[in-house]
Order: C-alpha cells, then structure tokens, then sequence
C-alpha cells in the first residue's frame, strides 16, 4: 500500500529520465527526498515548471517501496531572478552542492531557511554574490555545529581588538597584539569583518543578510569564509571551481 505525503521542498537537482519524466532531489526541513515525476517534461506539462531546478513548492508524494512519486504540485516560489543571470545560477548550484554533500538524516528546518534566503536575494539581485556566497558558507557551518568562537579575544576578552586576526586552524578569534605565534591559517583583518562574520554565525536566521560591506572589507569577508568552509569541510566542489571561472577567469582558484 502506498503512503502518501505532503512536503514543501525546494528541487536541488533534476535529472532527465525516459522520453518525457525526470527525476528531482527535493530538499526539505526533514532531508532530501528523490522524486520520480511522470511526463513533467512535455510540452504545455502542468508540473513543469515547479519541478524545475531551484523551484520551492508544495508536493503531494506517493512513497512505495524506497521511491517517491509525485502526484500533484503547487508552486510557492520560482526565483524567476537567478534563471538568466549565469553567475547567479553558478552560485545557487554550489549551494545544492553542499547541501547535498552534508546531508543528514536529521530535520534540517534551519538550513532549508537559510538555502531559501539566499535564493531570495540572488533572484532579487539586491546583494553583491560575493556577500551572498560569504553568509551562506559561514552560516552553514553554524547549522552544521562547525562555526567558528568569534565572542572574544580568549587571553585579553576584548569583544572588539583594534586589529582582530580570525584564526582558520584555531577556529577563534585573537587580537593581533596577543598572538602567541603567527599561523599561515591566521586571517588578519579588520572590525567591519569580524562583525560582518559575527552576523552571519551568530544572528537570527532571518537577520543573517541584514548589514552592508564595501570593497576590500566585502573581498576579506568573502576570503575568510571560502578559506574557513573548505578548512572545515574539506570536499571536492567542482561547483565552487566553476563560479571562480565565471566570475574571476585566471583568478587564484582554490
Ligand atoms: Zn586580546
């Protein structure tokens, strides 16, 4: 006897199968699901486009055996803004990249949250992607329990150094005065990063976007969390190789 199931999830990756089916990685607050939908890819098909990639709707599921089957859909949001604009779209599949390659098994209310924010304002293009990516991948790491102490200097407690140093290998924070030795993982930067990163690990979900870095602060924000994600997550991420080639060709890629 089939049981069925009724999910909101946002659609992660698709995959052709057959003549005119596909199948679809459903992210939802309880995990990833894979999809079976038959003839969604016909002409004029009612359910094409909400089980497009980085569609967010609710799906009414049959579950047999180990399979799911989608027997009806109803869009909430199709984040129109990131289907033509490449960089956008680079950005959002090396989001379902890590999402799937950290996947639990446990409920994942928060990181689904934080997936659809991002999505949010790379389709309304009202922050810069290097700032998107950045929350993201620091924010990430706090759903996942890896973030970084960013309370304080631990010899000094100063809340605020003059010249904070983010530690990678240490996953903490120093002022540069009370180092006791110089690290190549130690990130030497500045307050409005420090309280940028402080943000992004620490704020309400629904806050995490809300401030504003410009220039060389954004570029360090941006180094610091891809450097801290990839030193505490070390994964191959051909997603992450191919937004560094769209958007910095011949740049110093990780
Ligand atoms: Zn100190």
């Amino acid at each position: 006897m089939p049981t069925h199931l009724t999910v909101r999830g946002l659609v992660i990756r698709e995959t052709p199968v057959h003549d005119a089916d596909k199948l679809f990685d459903l992210f939802t607050e309880n995990g990833i699901l894979t999809v079976q939908a038959k003839s969604v890819r016909k002409a004029g098909s009612k359910y094409g486009a909400v089980t497009q990639l980085f569609s967010y709707g609710e799906f009414c599921l049959r579950e047999s055996g180990n399979r799911h089957y989608l027997d009806s859909a109803a869009s909430l949001e199709l984040f129109y803004g990131i289907r033509n604009d490449l960089n956008a779209l680079a950005l959002a599949s090396y989001f379902s990249e890590l999402i799937r390659k950290t996947a639990t098994d446990q409920p994942q209310p928060q990181l689904l949250r934080l997936y659809l924010l991002s999505l949010h304002h790379l389709s309304q293009h009202d922050r810069p992607l290097p700032l998107v990516k950045a929350v993201f991948e620091l924010r990430l790491m706090t759903e996942l329990g890896l973030m970084p102490n960013l309370v304080c200097c631990p010899v000094c407690m100063t809340y605020l150094p003059a010249q904070p140093v983010l530690r990678i290998g240490e996953a903490d924070l120093i002022c540069k005065n009370c180092r006791p030795e110089i690290s190549p993982l130690d990130f030497e930067t500045k307050q409005s990063v420090l309280l940028a990163a402080r943000q992004a690990v620490y704020a309400e979900t629904d806050r995490i976007f809300q401030f504003r870095l410009k220039g060389e602060s954004e570029s360090q924000f941006a180094e610091y969390a891809e450097r801290y994600l990839l030193n505490r997550l070390p994964l191959s991420l051909p997603t992450l190789k191919f937004y560094h080639d769209l958007t910095d060709p011949g740049g110093d890629l990780p």
